[in-house]
C-alpha cells in the first residue's frame, strides 16, 4: 500500500514568528506516524524550519534547474537541500501561470532535484474552461506525461493534482470527477513507467482541501493524500487533515 502523504503549501506566507505554529504542526505529524506529513517553506524559512519541524518534513516550493550560476534571485536545489530541504514542489501553476514556467522547465527542475538527493511533489491542473469543455483528464495526463522527468519513480516524485479553480476558492471537483482524474494521471504514468512503478506512486490532491472534505478526498482509491494551502498555516485546521489521512 501506498503511505499516505500530506503536505502543507505555505506559498508566500510565513515569519519566523510563524514557526511556533510549524512546532505544533510537527507534534501532531509526530502523534500520526502512519502519515508522512511535510511543509513547503518560504526559502527564508527552510533552515529555523528544519530545526524544529518534529516528524514532518521540510520542503521548498521551487528550485532553479542548474546546479549554479549567473542567475540572480534563484536557489539551486543543492542550496535547498543543504538549507533542510528535503523535497521541493515543482510546477505548482500559481508558477506554470504567473512565472512562465513550462513543462520543459518543470521536468529539468525536478531531475535536478532528484540529481541531489531531494524528492518531488510535481503538480498538474487544469484551467475552468478547460474542466468545462470536457477536456481535464485528457489535458493533464498530457501535462503530466510532458513534465515528468526522466528515470522518473515512486520512491522519489510523488504528483499533486490542483485544479487551478479549486486553489483559494472552496470550490472543490465532485468526487467522481477527483477519482477519475486520480484513475486518468496513473493510467497515464503507467504507459511511461511501467504499471508496476505507477501503482506505487502517491498522487496528492490539492485545491481547497480542508478539515471538511479531506477524509472523503482521501478516502477515494487514487488519492494518497494532499497539497494543502490556506489550511496548512495554523496547526489547528491542519490536524484535522493529517487526521483524516
Ligand atoms: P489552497 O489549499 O489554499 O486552495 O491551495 C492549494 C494549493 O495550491 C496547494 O499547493
Amino acid at each position: 500500500g501506498r503511505r499516505k502523504l500530506v503536505v502543507g503549501n505555505w506559498k508566500m506566507n510565513g515569519m519566523r514568528a510563524h514557526l511556533d505554529e510549524l512546532e505544533a504542526i510537527g507534534r501532531v505529524a509526530a502523534a500520526h506516524p502512519a502519515v508522512e506529513v511535510g511543509l513547503c517553506l518560504p526559502a527564508t524559512l527552510i533552515m529555523a524550519g528544519s530545526e524544529r519541524r518534529g516528524a514532518a518534513f521540510i520542503g521548498a516550493q521551487n528550485c532553479h534547474m542548474d546546479i549554479s550560476g549567473a542567475y540572480t534571485g534563484s536557489l539551486s536545489a543543492e542550496m535547498l537541500c543543504e538549507a533542510g530541504a528535503s523535497w521541493v514542489i515543482t510546477g505548482h501553476s500559481e508558477r506554470r501561470e504567473a512565472r512562465g514556467e513550462t513543462n520543459e522547465d518543470i521536468a529539468a527542475k525536478s531531475a535536478a532535484a532528484h540529481r541531489v538527493g531531494m524528492k518531488v511533489i510535481l503538480c498538474v491542473g487544469e484551467t475552468i474552461e478547460v474542466r468545462d469543455a470536457g477536456r481535464a483528464e485528457e489535458v493533464v495526463s498530457d501535462q503530466l506525461l510532458a513534465s515528468l522527468p526522466e528515470g522518473a519513480a515512486a520512491d522519489w516524485l510523488a504528483v499533486a493534482y490542483e485544479p487551478i479553480w479549486a486553489i483559494g476558492t472552496g470550490r472543490i471537483p465532485t468526487m467522481e470527477a477527483v477519482a477519475s482524474m486520480h484513475a486518468a494521471l496513473r493510467a497515464a504514468l503507467a504507459s511511461r513507467i511501467g504499471a508496476d512503478e505507477a501503482a506505487k506512486v502517491r498522487i496528492l490532491y490539492g485545491g481547497s482541501m480542508n478539515g471538511d472534505n479531506a477524509a472523503d478526498l482521501m478516502a477515494l482509491a487514487d488519492v494518497d493524500g494532499g497539497l494543502v494551502g490556506g489550511a496548512s498555516l495554523s496547526a489547528a485546521k491542519f490536524a484535522p487533515i493529517i487526521e483524516a489521512a
